[in-house]
Formats: structure tokens, C-alpha cells, sequence
């Protein structure tokens, strides 16, 4: 399994990737969101914890990232096969999150290869 970093600013969409399960590279036949969930951010407190303990400037920080996703960037779109369509959840998640980056866990070797082909980093 591998993972891989995207820019929150410029998340990739399905037809910027390749056609392969992001989970086990086989041949792609729909997509399914994984929804960016701010549950273990790399650094300051979880989201859902009281904030009454934080720093202002983490505050806002988070507050920010909060107002990104209720504009509906909180969701990244990805190809899967008709299995982990329909059968199994992929259990892709999100290793760490900034305001800025998201760095998603659980992909397929193949599919982190084929979109590094692709020019994402
Ligand atoms: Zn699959």
C-alpha cells in the first residue's frame, strides 16, 4: 500500500487519473469519495476536542479549514474497481491533513505510479 500527498488547493478529479482502482490498481468501473475528515490532523488538536485549549492562531487556523469544507472541498473523487464499488468499502483514509495538504493512505502501488506518470506528486 502507498500514499500520497495532494494540494487541498488543487485536488485531482477522476478524469485527471488514471483508469485503476486507487485501492488495488485493478481496472477501474466507477469512483467513490473519500471524504477528507480532519479527525487526525499531523499537527495541533483534534477537530472534534474542545478548542478551548488551543492557541488563537490554531483556532483560526482550523476555522479556516472548516469554512474550506463547508465549500464543499472536503471530498477528494476517486476511481475504483466494481468491487470496491459496490462490495467492499476501499478503507482509504487520510494519513494527515494541514490547512494547505492532505496526504491520503491505502492506495495501490500501481495507481500511485500511474499518477505519478501523470505529472501529480
Ligand atoms: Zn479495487
Amino acid at each position: 500500500m502507498a500514499e500520497m500527498t495532494f494540494s487541498l488547493a488543487s485536488l485531482p478529479v477522476p478524469v485527471q487519473m488514471p483508469p485503476r482502482c486507487a485501492r488495488c490498481g485493478r481496472a477501474a468501473s466507477g469512483t467513490r469519495r473519500v471524504w477528507l475528515k480532519v479527525n487526525s490532523p499531523c499537527a495541533g488538536p483534534d477537530l472534534t476536542a474542545s478548542l478551548a485549549g488551543v492557541s488563537e492562531d490554531d483556532q483560526r487556523r482550523w476555522h479556516d479549514l472548516r469554512q474550506l469544507f463547508s465549500h464543499g472541498k472536503g471530498v477528494v473523487e476517486l476511481p475504483v474497481c466494481w468491487w470496491h464499488r459496490w462490495i467492499m468499502p476501499p478503507m482509504i483514509g487520510v494519513k494527515s491533513m494541514t490547512e494547505s495538504r492532505v496526504t491520503l493512505w491505502g492506495l495501490a502501488d500501481s495507481f500511485v505510479q500511474a499518477m505519478k506518470q501523470r505529472g501529480w506528486h
